[in-house]
């Protein structure tokens, strides 16, 4: 017996579900093949003719990454899912499928640092023009959208983590038969699920919290059979930036977890947006909260923090010794990244330096130690870095 007969399970509850479709097996097996093959010419011909869904060649069908796709689409609550290579992959793909030439776009502020060169660099040199815009501008300028393809949103952006009222958005966006993609990776599906708001696509960087082991760059796409279909038709097999059976394996492990991890990162995030904010050197600190927006439920570990000019940002992070400098987030260890890093980013302008973050700002990945512990850790930094 399974739990798929019970209609209304949580999200928890499905994804600690187990898999048992060979031989009692709880997780789902690697199929590390390549090709698959076929007993007669009928069937081999029928199955290429689109009959059927017997998998023919991994670049585009594998039943491990089927396993995760599957548990990824109920997650998100649509109706499909399809895998990547990474985020980035997810992304471009995604893009690649629904935009030509003459195409425009509008696009959130502080968006993800390398999809806003994606747009730059790749898109806007082959005809597709886009524009930057606040959430206020997204919710509240009615005509923002017109004559707009897609409005590429993320919210929490990335950052400064300004939030956006999707429901609004996705209301202004039907009006102007605009499709709406977003990039869901720091609220998670525990957080927010943006299809249930009426946007068009969520995807995922599912090398954070999807992961969330800091062990595989991957991506995921949700959305509607008819959105996925396109995106299995043209990008999937004709980028080929595919999701390969053993990532899929660790994400679907990964989702196991999800929600565990998740809530133990908000009780954390709690601790320290209350904590810091009692400090007098702290001026801003960027972490939404539950119902900021309609349909935000919480707030996940990913927050930034603003610092007044009597701490010496090169100190703090240098003395800090759980909190490790590097890039990424949503895994176990908890890291820091401090903008002044970021700004410093060699080659094409990113998102920051366009749209500008203050350089006393410091990003920080809480991550699963205990939260005292990280609280510690803070505290005795900053202790060595007030001039
Ligand atoms: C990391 C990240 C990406 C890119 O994902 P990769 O898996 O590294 O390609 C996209 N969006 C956001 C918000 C991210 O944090």
């Amino acid at each position: 017996m399974t739990g798929t007969n019970y209609p209304n399970l949580s999200l928890a509850t499905i994804l600690a579900e187990a898999h048992t479709e060979s031989g009692g097996s709880v997780t789902p097996p690697i199929v590390q093949s390549s090709l698959f093959t076929f007993d007669s010419y009928e069937s081999f011909e029928h199955r290429m003719a689109g009959h059927g869904s017997d998998p023919i060649y991994t670049r585009v069908q594998n039943p491990t990454v089927a396993a995760f796709e599957g548990l990824m689409a109920k997650s998100e609550k649509g109706e499909a899912a399809v895998g990547f290579a990474s985020g980035m992959a997810a992304i471009s793909s995604t893009l690649m499928t629904f935009l030509k030439p003459g195409d425009r776009v509008a696009c959130i502020e502080h968006v993800y640092p390398d999809t806003y060169r994606l747009f730059e660099r790749l898109l806007r040199p082959f005809g597709v023009e886009v524009s930057y815009h606040s959430p206020a501008a997204f919710e509240n300028d009615p005509n923002l959208l017109d004559g707009v393809r897609l409005a590429y949103l993320e919210s929490p952006s990335s950052t400064v983590f300004e939030v956006t009222n999707l429901l609004k958005v996705a209301e202004h966006a039907r009006r102007h038969g605009t499709l709406t993609v977003i990039d869901n990776s720091w609220a998670s599906p525990i957080l927010q699920n943006p299809l249930a708001l009426g946007i068009d696509v969520t995807l995922h960087s599912a090398s954070k919290y999807i992961s969330g082991h800091s062990d595989t760059v991957a991506g995921v796409v949700v959305a509607n059979q008819d959105l996925i279909d396109q995106i299995r038709e043209l990008a999937l097999p004709l980028l080929g930036a595919k999701l390969a059976p053993f990532e899929a394996f660790l994400l679907t492990r990964g989702l196991r977890t999800l929600d565990a991890r998740i809530q133990q990162h908000q009780r954390t995030a709690d601790l320290m947006v209350d904590r810091l904010s009692r400090l007098s050197c702290v001026t801003r600190i960027h972490s939404p909260s539950s119902n900021s927006v309609p349909g935000l439920k919480g707030r996940s570990g990913l927050m930034s923090v603003e610092f007044a000019p009597n701490i010496d940002i090169k100190r703090f992070s240098n003395a800090l010794s759980l909190f490790r400098l590097g890039v990424s987030w949503g895994g176990f260890e908890s890291l820091i990244m401090p903008a002044q890093v970021g700004l410093a980013q060699k080659g094409e302008k990113n998102s920051m330096q366009r749209f500008g973050v203050s350089p006393s700002l410091v990003r920080l990945n809480l991550g699963l130690e205990e939260p005292e512990d990280l609280w510690a850790d803070i505290t005795t930094a900053l202790s060595h870095a007030t001039l």
